[in-house]
């Protein structure tokens, strides 16, 4: 079976272990590689998905959406695809993170053809509660305290999964000077190798949004090889630019917010030079269904 980045545990080592925070100085550790460390010439081919928002309950619904069922879908779609890698970049559960909420996504993951998954943590979810069930990441992990922090590698790029959940069940986020300095020093310390960064906020000014984004991009502007940052958060599938960076807001899995969004997973093929976006429509609006984006890295 391929490596896992996300091993469920049981509920029998839940119960004896629960959960070990040791407060530690931040550092980089060491990276997930994708390719054990072989050169790796294709492009990246992943799922990307954002705001699953699964509760316990099979049957939870809103706005006429049932997200439970629209995950099940996907994983089934995603299966077809057979990517390198699937993420679920936030609000993977419906409000507030419950246990349950992440029982009953591990039972829709598990359906997963081995195909190794990442998350990252938006408003919605509870930290502590999330590693109950999901467990520390096996490889990639990063020490910054109390924040989920991946860096997944191959020879050609990496990837950099950073935590924007600063309270549970309230709308803003924030990275925090800790995770910031953490991601400086990664980006003065690695080599040129181009890095996709990923986080649940939108990088925004309003209330709701990632309330520390303008010092997040002063970090990142001057760094050429820095491609694009990926978030949820807003339910609207949209690509921007900020600088030469590109924004990639990611289309919601449970439910959209309103009518013209649809709800979907985005497969992705990422190069040195450029990546293509193809949109899974699987409700909502589904107009765009199929429709592929081609983005030049500058
Ligand atoms: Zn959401």
């Amino acid at each position: 079976m391929p490596h896992v980045i996300h091993q469920p545990i049981s509920r029998k080592t839940f119960l004896k272990t629960g959960l070990k925070y040791v407060g530690a100085m931040s550092s980089i550790g060491l990276f997930y590689n994708f390719t054990q460390g072989k050169e790796k010439t294709s492009d990246l081919h992943l799922a990307l998905l954002s705001d699953t928002h699964i509760k316990a309950y099979k049957s939870e619904q809103y706005r006429g959406f049932f997200p439970y069922e629209n995950l099940q879908e996907v994983v089934k779609d995603i299966n077809e695809k057979a990517p390198e890698m699937a993420l679920i970049n936030g609000d993977v559960a419906r409000l507030d993170g419950q246990l349950g909420d992440y029982v009953a996504i591990q039972e829709i993951l598990s359906d997963l053809n081995g195909i190794p998954l990442a998350m990252t943590l938006g408003n919605h979810d509870d930290r502590q509660n999330f590693y109950h069930i999901f467990g520390e990441a096996e490889q990639g992990k990063q020490i910054i305290e109390n924040k989920h922090v991946l860096v997944l590698e191959r020879s050609d790029m990496r990837l950099v999964l950073l935590d924007s959940l600063m309270y549970v069940n309230k709308t803003p986020g924030l990275l925090g000077m800790e995770q910031r300095e953490w991601l400086k020093t990664l980006l003065e310390e690695t080599d040129d190798r181009p890095v996709f960064i990923f986080f649940h906020h939108t990088p925004y000014d309003g209330d709701g949004d990632l309330l520390d984004s303008d010092r997040l991009f002063n970090i990142l502007l001057p760094y050429k090889k820095l491609k694009a940052v990926f978030y949820g958060h807003s339910h609207v599938y949209n690509i921007a630019d900020r600088g030469h960076i590109k924004l990639i807001n990611l289309p919601a899995v449970g439910y959209n917010f309103t009518d013209n969004q649809p709800i979907g997973w985005i497969e992705a093929h990422l190069n040195k030079r450029h990546g293509t976006f193809l949109l899974h429509a699987i409700g909502g609006n589904r107009e765009k269904n199929g429709e592929v984006r081609e983005i030049t890295w500058s």
